[in-house]
């Protein structure tokens, strides 16, 4: 039987991934539903290339223009928009699998939909897990959902893992490993100044913005261990961060005998992806195959906490439990998207996030909708504080215009 696939936020970096792998294995895959954002034009090239049942964009008037190119182009997909058009699609009885592909918080409600109607779900969405935590995963448990990590470390994790999670007795840690993204090694009081087009130059990702720059500062691995902890169920203090600059070993778990069980693969999406979809089967993804002896030499080191606080800011969020989590991602989609938007530099980023967590006042959400009003008031929070900052430091080389990504 074919998988049928529902695509939240087919026309983003990870959904030109899968739809690349979906490509390859026309007798594998068909498309129930493609959801882009804003990105119409995109939207309809993937439309009459993959012919999906459902076409969702987030407003009227995207959705008019997607219908009329498609009408003119004799292809039958039904356009819809809206958030609740995301959240049918992802719960239609036509789909089996569902990609979690929507870069945020706006990921949540469609994913969640998705796990509380059964479906096998390929998490790449982070935020949507980082937010709602033990509320998503009782609703994978609950409905019989399947989910299965799109995000390279944790599809590595999951790869190196017994495949009985009831058999985790053995595992004494897992390490993910980060890049350390483009600024590693720069002067740290230099870091004030950066501007968003260097900030998602990842050395060896190709990304959307939002998680570029938070690769940047590093709250990307802050999210992942959050995401860990989650999807693993190992606390905190069994997941280490490893700095890797190659991006060759994708992360770890380590084995109460001593043994280290590592996924290895060159830096392509497409790996993880094909692995997820394919899943417990292996097909072509179209990634080269690995050459070490090219590579040569693989590096590691810590990660420095002081260089890049999101990460240590991440890390205790999942000690404080609660809200907490929610709160610090609100607050980082706020600062990132002020970066990108040049209002704030970028050590306001993780200034921002720090002033959010200080000031909440943390309880643990009874459901969707706590979480969801933690969510609205850590935006509140982050926005005053933005617009509220006695000194603010925005980056020193700007350029005329504001590139923002619209998809
Ligand atoms: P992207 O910005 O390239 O694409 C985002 C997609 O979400 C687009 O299709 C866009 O139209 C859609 N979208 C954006 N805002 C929306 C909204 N309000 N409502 C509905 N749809 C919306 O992002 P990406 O790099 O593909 O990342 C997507 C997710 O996957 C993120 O959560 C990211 O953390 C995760 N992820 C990405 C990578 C990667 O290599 N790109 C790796 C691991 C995890
Ligand atoms: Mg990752």
């Amino acid at each position: 039987m074919k998988k049928r696939l529902t695509l939240l936020g087919s026309t983003g970096s990870i959904g030109d991934s899968t739809l690349d792998v979906v490509a390859r294995h026309p007798e594998r895959f068909t498309v129930h539903a493609l959801t882009a954002h804003r990105n119409g034009d995109k939207l309809v090239a993937q439309c009459l290339r993959f012919r999906p049942d459902v076409a969702v964009v987030g407003d009227a008037e995207t959705a008019a223009r997607v219908k009329a190119q498609l009408r003119d182009a004799g292809c039958s997909t039904q356009v819809a928009y809206g958030p609740e058009a995301l959240v049918q699609a992802a719960q239609s009885g036509q789909c089996d699998t569902v990609v979690a592909a929507i870069v945020g918080a706006a990921g949540l409600a469609p994913t969640l939909a998705a796990a509380r109607a059964g479906k096998r779900i390929l998490l790449a969405n982070k935020e949507a897990l980082v937010m709602s935590g033990a509320i998503f995963m009782d609703a994978v448990r609950d409905h019989g959902a399947t989910l299965l990590p799109v995000d390279s470390e944790h599809n590595a994790i999951f790869q190196c893992l017994p495949r009985d999670l009831a058999e985790h007795g053995g595992v004494t840690k897992i390490i993910l490993t980060a890049s350390g993204g483009p600024f590693r090694t720069r002067e740290p009081a230099t870091l004030a100044d950066v501007t968003p087009e260097e900030a998602c130059k990842h050395p060896n990702w190709v990304m959307g913005r939002k998680i570029s720059v938070d690769s940047a500062t590093m709250m990307n691995k802050g999210l992942e261990v959050i995401e860990a902890h989650w999807l693993f169920g190992l606390t905190g203090d069994r997941i280490d961060v490893l700095i890797h600059p190659q991006s060759v070993i994708h992360s770890l778990v380590s084995y109460a005998d001593g043994s280290v069980l590592a996924q290895l693969g060159n830096p392509d999406m497409r790996t993880p992806i094909a692995h997820a979809l394919a899943f417990p089967d292996r097909v072509d993804s179209g990634v080269a195959q690995l050459d070490l002896a090219q590579i040569a030499s693989l590096q590691f080191e810590k990660p420095d906490y002081e260089r890049f606080p999101c990460l240590a800011l991440a890390m205790q969020a999942l000690g404080a439990g609660g809200v907490a989590s929610a709160a610090l991602n609100a607050a980082n989609e706020v600062a990132v998207e002020a970066f990108l938007e040049r209002r704030i530099g970028f050590t306001d980023i993780g200034r921002t996030v720090q002033a959010v967590l200080d000031d909440l006042s943390n309880y643990t959400p009874s459901g969707l909708d706590d979480v969801l009003g933690a969510d609205a008031d850590a935006r509140r929070a982050a926005r005053a504080f933005i617009e509220g900052r006695p000194h603010p430091t925005p980056p020193t080389n700007r350029t005329s215009s504001v590139n923002r990504a619209v998809q």
